[in-house]
């Protein structure tokens, strides 16, 4: 039934095939044996094989127990669970969090939670795809304004009249590494009594020494700011979290189908995604040299020649041209040691190479890069 649609994909240089590793995440992975330099993780920080998380993991394994059995509702939750919203709502200057069991969980069940039919929704059309599909499965009204572009939100807004509004945007654009205008989207929401809801995935524990996009812009989380964000990139963990008033936690766990239909995060996810905010809150040293190691390899890559994009942050696009390009690019950079996957449509307009750069690389990882795109 598929197979017509396979080869047309195929045809087109888009079909795709997984590519599992024989090692642990990290700046350094193993696919067949065979050592690759890492640029395709979200894992900033270098989190995700610390052994500060693992051995908090193993010793709430011995406590708790792997699986947890049961959505929270039903009390499939641990009092780390709490624990970990607690932490988070310190973290973010929120009154409450609620803790999701993935970015994707979080935005496909709160923006219909969030949204009914008197309600329009507005939203970036870089937005990653959980919040696109967030709004799909809304019953209210969506419409797309140009990428970080307040004027044309602005004319769209004032189109719609008396409805009730929310703004909706990634923070740090996940492909792209630019950053959302959230000085101007809070003044226009204070304009038009709007929501503001922020996706924190890229931001969290990357930018505003690890607080986020807010803390970045020297904002303040109001009441009508509601946060996602995720444990599963800079913290090296898995799942995600809401921030925002006990009302809108309070109204989430008993309206958003993805809290309420879904078992429980294991306990031993909880704590590594509590010792990764431990982490980061006693050790700026992790964020400084992911910046450091962000500007040697955006310099490193401008010099040479290539177009970073719009890129402000260690995720950096290099603009390739066309598709076959992006794949001939990535294949020869992977037969140099080194993976660097491409992006293709639908994931992007514009095809590219997407590099993300770690506290954990090394200067030398980042110069074997420069010295590969250089003879690429
Ligand atoms: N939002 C953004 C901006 C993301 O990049 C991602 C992950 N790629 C998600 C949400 C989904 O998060 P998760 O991987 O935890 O489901």
């Amino acid at each position: 039934m598929y197979s017509e649609k396979l080869r047309n994909l195929e045809e087109r240089n888009l079909l795709r095939y997984l590519k599992d590793r024989d090692s642990a995440q990290g700046p350094k992975v193993r696919f067949n044996g065979r050592e690759y330099i890492n640029f395709s993780s979200n894992d900033y920080l270098g989190l995700a094989n610390h052994p500060y998380l693992i051995e908090k993991v193993k010793k709430t394994l011995d406590e708790y127990g792997f699986g947890s059995g049961a959505s929270r509702l039903l009390s499939g939750g641990t009092v780390l669970h709490k624990h970990l919203e607690e932490k988070v709502a310190q973290f973010k200057d929120t009154e409450s969090s609620l803790v999701f069991n993935s970015g994707y969980a979080a935005n496909t069940g709160v923006i219909p939670a969030l949204a009914d039919e008197d309600t329009a929704l507005f939203s970036d059309e870089l937005n990653h795809a959980s919040i696109i599909d967030g709004c799909r499965l809304s019953t209210a009204r969506t419409l797309v304004y140009r990428h970080k572009d307040v004027a044309h939100l602005e004319e769209l807004m004032k189109k719609e009249g008396p409805k009730k509004k929310i703004i909706l945007t990634d923070t740090v654009f996940s492909m792209d590494g630019d950053i959302a205008p959230l000085r101007e989207l809070t003044d226009i929401c204070k304009n038009y009594d709007a929501v503001l809801y922020l996706d924190e995935a890229h931001a969290t524990g990357v930018i505003g020494h690890g607080k986020g996009a807010l803390a970045h812009f020297a904002l303040r989380p109001e009441p009508w700011i509601i946060q996602m964000g995720t444990f599963s990139k800079a913290l090296g963990s898995f799942g995600a979290f809401l921030a925002g008033t006990s009302g809108v936690a309070l109204w989430l766990l008993n309206n958003a189908r993805s809290f309420m239909f879904s078992t429980a995060l294991p306990s031993c996810v909880v704590a590594a995604s509590l010792a990764a905010l431990e982490l980061i809150e006693n050790n700026s040293l992790l964020i400084n040299r992911l910046w450091e190691n962000r500007e040697r390899a955006a310099r490193g890559i401008k010099n040479i020649g290539y177009d970073i994009m719009k890129s402000v942050t260690p995720i950096i696009p290099v603009k390739t041209g066309t598709i076959e390009n992006t794949l001939n690019m990535s294949n020869y950079l992977f037969e140099k040691g080194i993976f660097a996957p491409s992006i293709r449509p639908p994931t992007v307009k514009e095809p590219r190479i997407r590099i993300n750069i770690t506290a954990a690389h090394t200067d030398e990882d980042i110069e074997m890069l420069i010295e590969a795109l250089k003879k690429a």
